[in-house]
């Protein structure tokens, strides 16, 4: 558990790879040496805020980890966990169950559809939940992506 200051270095918001350290002589800017980010900082506020970007998205840290700064304070508890599991899941098992109970005649041109809806519905909501995370976490999915591609093409 740590404050975000000047002196220690964090990971990177963005890319997730690097870490971000203030720059010599610039204690409120900070950089990622591995994607080139910069951010300023608000030490009193805690937050994190990305300065070369067409997206404004800034950070908050909870002496672990970064959160959106809308979210400062909450804490995703087992309740979320749950409610997650259940919101994943409970709709699919639903349509499964009914599709189970009432099973279509097999070898009629609908017989695939109750399965199809089934696993459209479980992939639905889970698309909705990655995106809920992605949000929580502010996590900028195109931004992560082009760093990893840049790393790959380092690589190569
Ligand atoms: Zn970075």
């Amino acid at each position: 558990m740590k404050e975000l200051n000047p002196n220690e270095s964090y990971p990177c918001p963005i890319c997730r790879s690097g870490k971000v350290e203030s720059l010599p002589l610039m204690e409120d800017t900070f950089s990622c040496q591995f994607c080139q980010h910069l951010f300023t900082a608000n030490f009193s506020q805690q937050i994190l805020k990305v300065v070369d970007s067409e997206i404004p998205l800034s950070w908050y840290w909870n002496g672990k980890k970064w959160s959106s700064p809308q979210r400062k304070g909450i804490q995703l508890g087992w309740g979320y966990v749950v409610a997650a599991v259940f919101f994943i899941l409970l709709p699919p098992l639903l349509v499964g169950t009914g599709a189970f109970l009432f099973p279509p005649v097999p070898g009629t041109p609908l017989a695939w559809l109750p399965l199809a809806w089934t696993i459209l519905t479980l992939l639905t909501h889970f698309g909705i939940f990655l995106w809920l995370v992605a949000e929580y976490y502010q996590f900028p999915v195109v931004m992560y992506l082009r760093a990893v591609m840049r790393r790959n093409d380092r690589a190569f």
